[in-house]
């Protein structure tokens, strides 16, 4: 027992106190990856960029919504999240600690609702998204496409694309919705 004081105190003050102080990690530690729910628009880009598939999102386009979901049992810290989210609402932190005695602890999720297509009604895009282009095109300088083609699904914007054109023969198939329903 005294050899061991004596190492102890040959040893000195250790270089961190953890866990008796909080510890310091450098500032590009990466930790607990934080989601901030409000600024996310669903774009889904950090799901498919996650390689450990921590993170999903489910499209439901019978009620439109769609699920995002991240569950911090398969993250491995990589970063790729948050190096593609275009509006940084995952982020990585310096937190460590994760440990939960309740495995639900472990999960985080949000819904969207989706927008629908301004011709046929179906759901094709998550709301805000559709309203994040809408916002950028309006503030660039650049002309504006029609404004409504921004809400159309990419079917009906590319049927309203050929029925534009001149000389294009307008086979039933091409005839704007309603006039083929009709017909
Ligand atoms: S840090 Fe990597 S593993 Fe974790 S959620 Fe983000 S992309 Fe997935
Ligand atoms: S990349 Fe960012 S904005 Fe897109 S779904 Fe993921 S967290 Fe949301």
């Amino acid at each position: 027992m005294l050899k061991l004081f004596k190492t102890i105190l040959k040893a000195g003050t250790p270089v961190a106190k953890y866990p008796f102080a909080p510890y310091e990690v450098n500032h590009d530690f990466r930790g607990k990856p934080e989601y901030n729910a409000d600024q996310c628009i669903a774009c889904a880009a950090c799901t498919k960029a996650c390689p450990a598939n921590a993170l999903i999102m489910e499209t439901d386009l019978a009620s439109g919504t769609r699920r995002w979901e991240i569950s911090m049992a398969r993250c491995i810290f990589c970063g790729r999240c948050e190096e593609v989210c275009p509006t940084r609402a995952i982020t990585l932190s310096p937190t460590f600690e994760l440990a939960v005695t309740n495995k639900a602890d472990l999960y985080e999720e949000a819904s969207f609702p989706l927008a629908a297509c301004g011709e046929c009604g179906d759901y094709f895009a998550p709301e805000r998204l559709v309203s994040l282009v809408q916002d950028t095109l309006k503030q660039s300088a650049t002309p504006l496409p029609e404004h409504d083609r921004l809400q159309l699904c990419p079917a009906c914007k590319r049927r309203r694309s050929m029925l534009a054109q001149e000389n294009l023969f307008i086979s039933r198939d091409l005839q704007p919705a309603d006039q083929g329903e009709n017909a």
